[in-house]
């Protein structure tokens, strides 16, 4: 992604600048679709959970209470195994990519050190910008900034187009167009490493399904032992 910027740097931090003003505009009916989706997943997710963490309420305390009325548990045990159950079920929703996401951990981005060195420049041609494809997390400090776009009908994850790409991205020049604000995964991401877009990075051999249109909802040509989620984030 540095590599990127060596050619289309100056452009791109230029339009960076901007503060978001560069990203594509939407379609009234596109904005439209992209609201309700959105509303639509938090009322239903909020009606769904709703329901159900009043049920396991009124369940659970009707069972502490029983419990130690009859001296079989203490409320100091009780509250040491709820912290680990607690992690445990954290872990299991993220496993299961349902919830709202962010990326985690969260670095701030403008303090960021381990940006990535590439030639992306003279790449572009044969990997056609792929790494923009991603789907991944912004962060709290990307949403609150309120430059990146996130999907409204996947928070928080980075908006895309149709046709796949990160809706930053300009189509005809390769470049970001908010470079300067561009979140976490955008700068540490290497791609030398990532079998999904290079079968051989020294020798430039582009792994030849970044030519499928639905390359990045069907990345089984990923590393081994990585969960779904994982295989389809920008690290
Ligand atoms: S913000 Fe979008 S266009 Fe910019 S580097 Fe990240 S994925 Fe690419």
């Amino acid at each position: 992604m540095d590599g990127r910027d060596q050619k289309h740097g100056n452009e791109a931090t230029e339009m960076g600048d901007a503060r978001g003003e560069m990203a594509r505009p939407d379609t009234e009916p596109d904005l439209r679709r992209k609201v309700a989706e959105g509303l639509l997943y938090a009322h239903s997710r909020l009606s769904a959970n709703t329901g159900r963490t009043l049920e396991a309420t009124a369940f659970l305390y009707a069972l502490i209470e029983l419990l130690n009325e009859k001296g079989l548990i203490s409320i100091d045990e009780l509250d040491e195994r709820k912290r680990t159950v607690g992690d445990r079920l954290v872990e299991q929703l993220r496993g299961k990519g349902t919830g709202v996401v962010f990326q985690d951990p969260e670095y701030d981005k403008y303090a960021f050190e381990n940006e990535v060195d590439i030639d992306c420049a003279r790449r572009i041609p044969l990997c056609h910008a792929t790494c923009c494809r991603l789907p991944f997390a912004l962060s709290k400090q990307d949403v609150r900034e309120g430059i990146v776009r996130w999907d409204l009908g996947q928070p928080y994850m980075i908006d895309q187009g149709a046709d796949g790409y990160c809706e930053h991205l300009d189509r005809s020049a390769c470049a970001c167009t908010i470079w300067k604000h561009r979140p976490v995964p955008c700068r540490g991401f290497d791609c030398r490493k990532d079998k999904r877009i290079w079968l051989d990075f020294e020798k430039r051999i582009p792994n030849p399904a970044i030519n499928r249109p639905d390359w990045a909802r069907s990345l089984e040509a990923v590393e081994d032992g990585k969960t779904e989620t994982e295989k389809r984030s920008k690290p």
